[in-house]
């Protein structure tokens, strides 16, 4: 409301209370004049009386409630200053967020090719027809697979950042199960073998087909059960189940390993989570797998999650759109 609105709005209460009084005057005189008798005087004056607070706290209130409205104007104006600021700071942040990652990913990506010659290296040294002493074999052999476990490190790093600077998008296409055996197999049979640890297959229906992204899919499969084959006590077995169920295409991994706390189940998919598990087998632990799967699956807008009790086994669930 504006200055000249108010005033003549606070002139209009005025005169209406001038009214008001100057009535309420006359209907006194009136009474009075009337010589009525107190039983009916008396109530007469009460409505008076009070018609009068009535009218002055009405006058009071119409003057709280613009001093009210005005403070409440200028809080409005100082809280959206505030905001602005704030949205500058976030912008500026987030600049400065986006340069660190991009040159981070850089520097990841840079170490790919050195880390690469080094295995390159570190094998030519492991080859018996070249190295002089069974000791330099052994040692070329460790850096290799040293070599070899910076190289999945600085692969999923990069992904990671990959994901996160860009929309990712996946596209789905025919995917038998069939086939599914196999390709786990073939990258991890050699680590169960290894550890003597069994990986027991479970498909349901074994012929079924789902349309999803196969690379992805394989990808958190290969992260759950490895990371399965890396917890878990070396000599017990590992369970893979598919299933396909009212829409729904479910992959679960059993392993008999120590469990996860609810703590710990709490912070499982944060980046570089590394938490009370540790390998069993020497392996390395980067915490990086299960942020990855976790990203993966949401896109593919699915859920997963981990059913575990301590000392007795984890086992973890994917639940995705089926088609
Ligand atoms: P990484 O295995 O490289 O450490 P992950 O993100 O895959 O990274 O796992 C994060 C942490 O979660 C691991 O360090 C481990 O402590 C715990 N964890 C993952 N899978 C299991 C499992 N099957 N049983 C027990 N702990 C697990």
């Amino acid at each position: 409301m504006s200055k000249a609105d108010r005033a003549s709005r606070d002139q209009a209460v005025e005169s209406l209370y001038a009214k008001e009084t100057a009535a309420l005057r006359l209907a006194e005189g009136a009474l009075t004049r009337q010589q009525l008798s107190d039983v009916v005087y008396e109530p007469f004056r009460d409505v008076i009386k009070n018609y009068r607070r009535l009218l002055r706290q009405t006058m009071k209130v119409t003057a709280v409630s613009d001093a009210t409205q005005l403070q409440l104007r200028r809080t409005s104006r100082e809280l959206a200053d505030a905001l602005a600021k704030v949205e500058t700071l976030n912008a500026e942040l987030r600049a400065l967020q986006e340069e660190k990652d991009e040159l981070f990913a850089m520097a990841i990506h840079d170490l790919k090719s050195p880390l690469s010659g080094i295995c390159g290296l570190a094998q030519l040294i492991s080859d018996s027809a070249l190295s002089e002493s069974t000791e330099h074999r052994e040692m070329g052999a460790d850096i290799y697979h040293l070599g070899g476990d910076m190289l999945a490190m600085v692969a999923d790093l990069v992904d990671l950042y990959r994901f996160e600077s860009a929309p990712l998008t996946l596209a789905s296409a025919e995917y038998s199960l069939a086939g599914f055996r196999d390709i786990i197999s073939g990258t991890l049979g050699g680590i169960a073998r290894r550890k003597r640890m069994a990986l027991v297959f479970k498909i349901e229906p074994a012929d079924a087909t789902v349309v999803i992204n196969e690379e992805a899919f394989v990808r958190i499969a290969n992260n759950l059960v490895s990371n399965a084959l890396k917890y878990a006590p070396q000599g017990s077995p590992v369970t893979v189940t598919l299933s396909v169920e009212d829409g729904e295409f479910r992959l679960s991994v059993a392993d008999q390993g120590p469990g996860i706390s609810p703590a710990d189940q709490k912070k499982l998919f944060r980046k570089f989570a590394r938490l009370s598990a540790r390998p069993t087998g020497g392996e390395s632990s980067s915490g990086l797998g299960l942020a990855i799967v976790k990203r993966l699956v949401d896109t593919m807008k699915g859920r997963v999650w981990c059913e575990s009790e301590l000392g007795l086994g984890t086992t973890f669930h994917v639940a995705l759109p089926a088609g």
